[in-house]
């Protein structure tokens, strides 16, 4: 995968987590818990495990995470 950013190749791996993985607005006290009705996205944790197919861009220091395909 090129990086989107400086269009390097990225370096393929993988994020991983002994919790959910979810992407949210604003920032939770009660951080392990996903609430779908405000719009968190869930990363890893339910079918995947807690683990989910990443790619690095070691230039721009950047993640990129493709959240249909694994
Ligand atoms: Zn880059």
């Amino acid at each position: 995968m090129l990086c989107p950013y400086c269009g390097d190749e990225m370096d393929k791996g993988f994020v991983q987590s002994v919790k959910k993985i979810f992407w949210t607005r604003k920032r939770k006290k009660i951080f392990w818990i996903p609430d779908s009705s405000k719009d968190d996205i869930i990363i890893s944790g339910d079918m995947n495990g807690w683990t989910k197919e990443a790619y690095l861009c070691k230039n721009c220091k950047k993640i990129t995470i493709d959240l249909v395909n694994d």
